[in-house]
């Protein structure tokens, strides 16, 4: 099957109730390990891979990998750019076949965010892809760089939605990356943005965030959800656990086998937990 269209993703989401999860990839076991285990939940959802992993996999080369691991497939996937940095990323992947593009310029000031936002929006929508824009910054650990804290203001939430024409919004309330903190989502701060936002929502940090508070926040025009660190810990781990017990396992190519098959049962279980009610 071929790459859907983001929008066609999105309308997906909103004909079968479901919140989409989206699933970080890095390299080829990650590809694999994650569009086999989409396909197993018969459900549809994002790859992704963020600018700064971009360094080690081109996005060409990206976008074949996960053409190859979807030649099989039947369910929906889109395959998209997570905090883009520069408009010279989103090109390069709309170029190599990516559908749906992240811009984050959160980390500027409004005005600034909502002309770097605006821009990419422009040239996307040229192209037919949907926008997912940041606002308020998400904490914690994305990849390789640490980020402040600020979460979305309510009150800037129309005018950027209105000003920069982005079709999903990242919001900050309470999520963080990575897994070293539990977080607490400020249920109330959603719910207030919720109430302005003419678009779908978007939780960052996924993988911290405990299963009943994502499927309590599905009422809020929750849409997508990140997964970046479960998954780099079952690939990880794979190889650290088998290295400890011997440091002579030097099979490559039987624990990257495991790495997949460990990866894709990530996959399912997230997938099956943030919309459990809808399988009941
Ligand atoms: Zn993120």
């Amino acid at each position: 099957m071929q790459l859907v269209n983001g929008y066609k993703l999105m309308s997906y989401a909103t004909e079968t109730h479901s919140v989409l999860p989206a699933f970080n990839t890095t390299n080829y076991e990650l590809t694999q390990g994650i569009i086999q285990g989409i396909q197993k939940t018969k459900s549809g959802g994002y790859i992704a891979i963020s600018s700064s992993n971009l360094e080690l996999s081109s996005p060409n080369m990206i976008a074949s990998m996960v053409r190859f691991a979807m030649k099989d497939a039947e369910v929906p996937v889109a395959l998209h750019l997570d905090h883009g940095k520069s408009f010279q990323d989103v090109k390069e992947c709309v170029e190599a076949g990516f559908t749906s593009i992240m811009v984050d310029a959160s980390h500027l000031p409004f005005e600034k965010n909502i002309e770097e936002v605006a821009k990419i929006v422009r040239y996307c929508h040229f192209f037919n892809i949907p926008v997912e824009a940041e606002l308020g910054a998400i904490g914690g650990k994305e990849d390789d760089e640490l980020s402040e804290a600020g979460k979305t203001n309510p009150n800037d939430v129309k005018e950027f939605i209105e000003r920069t024409n982005c079709d999903l919004l990242a919001v900050s309330v309470g999520n963080v990356h990575g897994l070293d903190i539990k977080p607490n989502l400020d249920f109330e701060l959603l719910e207030d943005i919720y109430n302005i936002s003419s678009v779908p929502l978007v939780l960052h940090g996924g993988s911290g965030i405990p299963f009943d508070q994502v499927r309590r926040a599905r009422k809020n025009n929750l849409i997508k959800v990140n997964y970046g660190s479960d998954l780099r810990n079952a690939f990880i781990s794979t190889f650290g656990k088998e290295f400890e017990n011997n440091h002579n396992a030097f099979d490559v190519k039987s624990l990257s086998k495991k790495a997949i098959e460990n990866v894709s049962n990530k996959v399912i279980e997230i997938t099956n937990e943030i919309n459990y009610s809808n399988n009941q």
